[in-house]
């Protein structure tokens, strides 16, 4: 059985963002309920620890995290039309990327295989020096810089949400030391991630962009991401892989537009966890992003930790056909052939 730590802390609840946003406490407060309910002591839980000050300037800039210290002192900032913090705000993102951080400093030390990080606000959105899609600091991207720093040569960064995380692929656009794979709705918020956004120079094919066809489903995205993941893990030989873990592909997601269900999540989490440390010792980090309708978030957070305790759990008798996934890595695959990176 793999050892399985969560990053949970009570200080993320802290981030307030209005009545009616929906990156909300209630997200959070949902999912933690359903872990004392549920797992009492079921698994390693650890409270978040801040990034230090250094780590976070490994990607963001000095004036920007000015910026956000600042906003400590307010009642309400507006950091972009859509994203907001509040007194703590500037806490929680600080704890937010350091949970991720000490994910990646647990894993490494062996004290867990895979870890969740349970975190808010996401962070896949946020730029060097720019907030954005109620993203603050960019909690991902921050935990592969640590794990580079730490001496690690090949990390693969796997963004299911439905949102492509245009800062993640900003960060590693130029660096053949992260693969950066994203499925997302094309036209939608941030309206980057077109197939032919593949990275440049020793960087050119480690970025991987997947906009989804309509009517996406469970079998499509099983499909896609075991053809995907099945050779990116043998070819790049990752000595990583990270997850920004969104659920708002989900059909009842306020804001996602997809067919899947919470059975793709088991399947996805049971599909990295076995490509990972189950069978190849590779650890496993996920931290949370998108997910807007509480009670189908915290359904999708117990189907993913379900999956990483039980190795049965998601191996539903997946069809293996899709047509839409298909069409997809035909096209995908007149764009990524030539990196020899995945297909051929
Ligand atoms: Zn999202």
């Amino acid at each position: 059985m793999l050892q399985v730590q969560i990053v949970r802390d009570d200080r993320y609840l802290r981030h307030k963002t209005g009545l009616s946003h929906p990156e909300s406490p209630a997200r959070l407060s949902a999912v933690y309920r359903m872990l004392d309910w549920d797992h009492p002591g079921g698994f390693i839980e650890k409270q978040a620890r801040p990034i230090t000050l250094e780590d976070l300037e490994r990607v963001h800039t000095p004036a920007y995290v000015r910026i956000i210290l600042a906003t400590a002192r307010q009642r309400l900032t507006h950091l972009a039309p859509d994203t907001i913090a509040s007194r703590d705000s500037c806490l929680a993102a600080w704890l937010a990327a350091g949970g991720c951080v000490l994910g990646v400093d647990d894993l490494l030390a062996g004290r867990c295989q895979a870890c969740l990080v349970l975190c808010r606000p996401p962070g896949h959105h946020a730029l060097a020096d720019r907030a954005g899609g109620f993203c603050i600091f960019n909690n991902l991207g921050l935990a592969a810089r640590h794990a580079l720093r730490r001496g690690l040569r090949r990390v693969l960064i796997v963004d299911w949400d439905i949102h492509h995380g245009n800062a993640l692929q900003n960060l590693f656009y130029a660096d053949d030391r992260v693969v950066y794979l994203s499925t997302h709705l094309p036209n939608a918020y941030p309206f980057t991630g077109k197939l032919g956004e593949v990275g440049v120079g020793p960087g050119a094919g480690h970025t991987i962009n997947l906009p989804l066809p309509p009517k996406w489903g469970d079998n499509d995205a099983m499909t896609l991401y075991r053809v995907v993941l099945e050779q990116l893990v043998e070819r790049f030989s990752p000595e990583m892989i990270m997850v920004a873990c969104g659920f708002d592909a989900h059909f009842r997601d306020p804001i996602g537009a997809t067919l899947q269900t919470e059975a793709s999540y088991a399947g996805l989490a049971q599909l990295v966890a076995t490509l990972g440390p189950r069978n190849n010792d590779i650890p496993l980090l996920l931290a949370l992003e998108g997910g807007y309708d509480p009670d189908t978030l915290t359904a999708c957070v117990a189907e993913v930790l379900a999956a990483l305790q039980d190795q049965r759990h998601g191996q539903a008798v997946w069809s293996a056909q899709s047509q839409k996934a298909d069409e997809l890595l035909a096209r995908a695959g007149r764009v990524h052939a030539g990196f020899g990176l995945w297909l051929d």
